[in-house]
Parts: C-alpha cells; structure tokens; sequence
C-alpha cells in the first residue's frame, strides 16, 4: 500500500498543530511547531487561515488522514464501511482508524511514531494470536493479543520504543503486558477513548455532499 514519503513536518506546520508524526523528536525543541508554526510555501507567513465551510471540513480530513498515514483512497474506503455500518458515522470512521494494527503497536508503545509502527509490522515483528501478521492496515478484533515476535524481542528500535514512551500511558481498550512484551484488546474503543483533537463530523458533512 502507498504511503506519503514527503517531509513530514510540514503536514503538521499546514494543519498548524503536532501531529507526533515523528516519534521523540516531536516532544523536543527541535519540532517544527515550536520553532516557526507557519503554512509552508513561500507565502507562508502572509497566509492567514481564517477558514470556513468546505476548508474546515477539507482541513479536518486532512488532519486524520496525516495522523494515521493513510492516502485518500485507503482514507475514503473507511469512509464508506464507516457509512454502511450501524451507528456514528464519525466515530465508527475513528474506531476503524484505531484498530489498524500499526496504530495498536503505537499505542501499546512498541514504536515512538505510528510510522515506525508501520514498518515495523511490515518487517513481521508482530504476532497477532500468535501468528505473523505484516500487514498495517489489519484490522485488530476485542480479545486480540498483539506481541512482539520472539526473534525480535531484542529489536533495538522496539526495546528503546518501550523506554521511551514509558510515562505516555496506554489507553484503557488496550491492556499491556510488558514483560510478555504483548498488549490485548479489552475492547473496541470509543470515541472518549480515542483522544485526538479532531471534529470528525465535519469529515462526514465532507464526504456526504
Ligand atoms: Fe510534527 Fe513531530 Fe515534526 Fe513537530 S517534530 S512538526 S510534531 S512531525
């Protein structure tokens, strides 16, 4: 699946906001928000964002899909099951986000970013119930148990992942055993649990015109 490849910090300089696309470096001084929050391009400065209507509703979508690294039409299929299924269209969107298993590695803190997540899944460091799964987009279940692959429970980027993130807490769907190196899904989140500064209404008001 095709992936943004750019410089990432200008996505969170355009969404005028961290987005924590890169791991460690996004809690330092060195993170682009903090040394100059400007639009990029060369009018950068002059561009003031007072938006409204459809650029609130473009610039919130833009928002998710850049958090969770996922292209527009990967980011629309969502949509769409998010549409056919029973409930908030909006926070079934979100839920559908979270359970991607690059996201549950980030959360449970086996990766500094969900980039990292990412590719460390596509390198097969991950078990789900037990079997290998090397694919991102997989979409975890209640009861799932994610953990790191026997072989790679000496992975210097996941060991220092789980040094780092220590003290940035696991969110109550998810339930880490550390020493097993294995996180389980008590639950499906809810949009409480799912702590992102994000209206996504105004991403179905989007798709739904
Ligand atoms: Fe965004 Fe992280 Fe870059 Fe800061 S360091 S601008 S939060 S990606």
């Amino acid at each position: 699946m095709a992936r943004y490849i750019g410089p990432v910090c200008r996505l969170c300089r355009r969404e005028g906001m961290k987005l924590f696309l890169k791991g460690e470096r996004c809690y330092t001084e060195k993170c682009a928000i903090e040394k100059r929050n400007l639009v990029p391009g060369q009018h950068g400065k002059a561009r003031k964002q007072k938006l409204t209507g459809y650029g609130l509703q473009l610039r919130e979508k833009q928002k998710v899909k850049r958090i969770y690294g996922v292209l527009e039409n990967q980011f629309r299929r969502y949509f769409e099951v998010a549409d056919r299924t029973r409930g908030i269209t909006g926070e079934t969107l979100l839920q559908l986000l979270e359970r991607r298993l690059d996201n549950v590695v980030y959360r449970l803190g086996f990766s500094t970013s969900r980039a990292q997540a990412r590719q460390l899944v596509r390198h097969g460091h991950f078990l789900v119930n037990g079997k290998k799964v090397d694919i991102p987009s997989f979409s975890v279940r209640t009861g799932d148990v994610v953990s790191v692959r026997g072989a790679s429970a000496k992975n210097a980027s996941i060991v220092h992942a789980m040094e780092e993130v220590k003290g940035r807490g696991i969110p109550d769907w998810l339930a880490l055993e550390g020493e097993k190196m294995a996180g389980r899904v008590v639950s499906l989140p809810t949009r409480e649990q799912i702590n992102l500064p994000v209206q996504e209404q105004l991403i179905v008001e989007l798709y739904s015109k």
